[in-house]
C-alpha cells in the first residue's frame, strides 16, 4: 500500500532531479538568511553558485552536533521567529540538548512522511495505534501521533510507562500497532510471557515500530516471537523531524529513507571520505524541504550502509541498513573496538537468556557483562548454571575478541529503563 504512490515510485533519474532543485534551493537559503551557515560556507571557500550536481554537496561544510549546541537555543533559524509553531529537544542521551524548530509547513511534511511510513505497512484508518513513546520535547511521540492521525487511524497517545494500563489499552480499545522503544518492548515481552498464551489471545496487536535506539535482529526476532506480532524498524532523529525518516516495508530489509526530503551520503567517520554504496560509514543528511530550521550535511554519528537494489516493493527511495550503532558508542577494550550491538547481538542469540544486560568497564581493561536470564534456570541446577556461564564468555569472546566475565543474575534485578537503556557504564579512570 502507497501513501503517496506517484512520489515514492518516481524513478530516480526525475528523484534526482528534484533532490538537486530542492538542494540548490536550501543553500541558497541558507547561505542568505543563517550568518552562521555563511561563515561556515565561506571558511570552506565555497558558495551556492558551486553546487551544480548532487555529487558537488561534497563541497559543503558538515554540520555536527557541536554546531546545533553553540547555536542554542536559536542561531540556526531560517525563518523570522512568527512563522515558526513549534519546538522540539534532542532527548540528550549523549550531551547538552539540541533545538530545533518547525514551521507549519515543516510539521505537514513530516506528518507526511510518516504516514507513508505506517501505510507502507499497512496501517489504515481502521487501526487502532497504541503510542507508547513519550510526548513532550522529545519527537518520539507527537510526530508519530500526528503521521498516524493523518492517515485516519485511532491513536491512542498512551505514552511510556505504566504497563499495567497499557495492557488494558490494548486490550480495551483493539490496538492493532504499538510504537515503543526496543528497550521497552523487552520489558513488555518480559511481561507477556508472564500473562501467558491467554492473555496474547485476547489482543489484535498485528504490528511494533521500534526505534529510537539501536538494536539487533536478535532483539527483533525475540520480540517478534513473544509478541507475536511483525516488528518494522523506525529510524530518525530529533535533528531531522524525528521518526519517519527512514522505515521498513512490508518486505522488512532495510529501511527506506525519503530522499524526496533528505539528501544521503555514507562517509567514513574517521578520513569524512565518500563511501560507496554497500559499505558501512557515518550516515550525513541534508534537509530537503525544511523551512524554519535547514541543516546541511549533518553528521549523525550512526552508523550503516545504503542499500542500492531497488526493493521489490517497488519504492525507488532507496534504503539503509540497521544501524550499526553510533559513532560515540563505541569503546575501546584492550585496543579493540567494540560496539555494545555487538555483545547484545550474542546475548540475544542464546537460550535462557532474558531481556535486560548491562556492561560495565573497569580499569585495567576489566569488562562485565550482567545479564538476566529465566527463573527456570536461576532456582535449577548449578551446573547448568556454570555452563551458561561459559557458553556466554566464550561466545563473546569470539565475537569481540576479548574475554569478559559474565555475571548472571536474576530476572527483574536491573533497571528498566523508560526512555532510552543506558547498557555500557565506563567507570574507567586511566585510558
Ligand atoms: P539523542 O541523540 O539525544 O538520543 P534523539 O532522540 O533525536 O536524540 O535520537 C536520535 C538517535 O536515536 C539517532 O541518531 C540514532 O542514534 C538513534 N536511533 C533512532 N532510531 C533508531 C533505530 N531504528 N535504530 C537505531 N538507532 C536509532
Ligand atoms: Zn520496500
Amino acid at each position: 500500500m502507497f501513501w503517496q504512490k506517484n512520489i515514492e515510485t518516481l524513478p530516480r533519474e526525475q528523484l534526482e532531479k528534484l533532490q538537486l532543485l530542492r538542494l540548490k534551493a536550501t543553500v541558497k537559503r541558507v547561505y542568505a538568511k543563517v550568518p552562521y551557515y555563511k561563515k561556515l560556507f565561506r571558511a570552506k571557500k565555497t558558495a551556492p553558485k558551486e553546487i551544480k550536481t548532487l555529487e558537488d554537496i561534497t563541497k559543503l561544510p558538515f554540520t555536527t552536533r557541536d554546531d546545533l549546541q553553540k547555536n542554542y537555543p536559536d542561531g540556526l533559524l531560517s525563518v523570522t521567529k512568527d512563522k515558526l509553531v513549534r519546538l522540539h529537544t534532542s532527548s540528550g542521551t549523549t550531551g547538552k540538548p539540541k533545538a530545533v524548530f518547525f514551521t507549519e509547513k515543516d510539521i505537514a511534511t513530516a506528518a507526511n512522511n510518516m504516514a507513508r511510513c505506517l501505510t507502507m505497512t499497512g496501517v489504515t484508518k481502521s487501526d487502532v495505534l497504541q503510542n507508547m513513546m513519550s510526548y513532550g520535547l522529545f519527537t518520539g511521540g507527537l510526530m508519530m501521533h500526528y503521521g498516524a492521525e493523518k492517515i485516519g487511524a485511532l491513536v491512542i497517545p498512551a505514552a511510556i510507562g505504566n504497563t499495567d494500563r497499557q495492557l488494558l489499552l490494548m486490550q480495551d480499545f483493539g490496538t492493532t500497532s504499538i510504537h515503543l522503544t526496543p528497550s521497552y518492548a523487552l520489558y513488555l515481552a518480559a511481561i507477556f510471557e508472564k500473562k501467558g498464551r491467554a492473555f496474547r489471545k485476547k489482543l489484535k496487536l498485528k504490528r511494533a515500530y521500534m526505534g529510537a535506539e539501536p538494536y539487533t535482529e536478535e532483539t527483533k526476532n525475540k520480540i517478534e516471537s513473544i509478541l507475536k506480532l511483525k516488528v518494522y524498524n523506525s529510524y530518525g532523529l530529533t535533528e531531522m523531524n524525528g521518526p519517519g525518516v527512514a522505515f521498513e516495508c512490508g518486505f522488512q530489509a532495510g529501511m527506506h529513507l525519503w530522499e524526496d526530503s533528505y539528501l544521503m551520503e555514507i562517509v567514513d567517520p574517521k578520513t569524512d571520505r565518500p563511501l560507496p554504496d554497500g559499505q558501512t560509514g557515518e550516515l550525513i543528511l541534508t534537509t530537503l524541504t525544511r523551512e524554519g530550521m535547514p541543516i546541511i550535511r549533518y553528521r549523525t554519528r550512526d552508523l550503516t550502509a545504503i542499500i542500492p537494489e531497488k526493493c521489490k516493493c517497488g519504492r525507488t527511495h532507496r534504503r539503509i541498513m540497521r544501524i550499526k550503532g553510533r559513532a560515540d558508542d563505541m569503546f575501546i577494550l584492550r585496543g579493540v573496538n567494540i560496539y555494545p550491538q555487538q555483545i547484545e547481538r550474542v546475548l540475544m542469540s542464546v537460550a535462557h537468556v532474558e531481556k535486560n544486560y548491562q556492561i560495565y568497564l573497569e580499569d585495567n581493561d576489566k569488562m562485565t557483562v550482567k545479564v538476566e536470564i529465566t527463573k527456570k534456570l536461576f532456582d535449577g541446577n548449578l551446573e547448568h548454571l556454570k555452563k551458561l556461564q561459559f557458553d556466554l564468555t566464550e561466545k563473546l569472546r569470539a565475537e569481540i575478541m576479548v574475554r569478559p566475565s559474565v555475571e548472571l543474575v536474576e530476572p527483574g534485578t536491573l533497571p528498566v529503563s523508560e526512555g532510552k537503556a543506558k547498557r555500557v557504564f565506563d567507570n574507567r579512570k586511566i585510558y
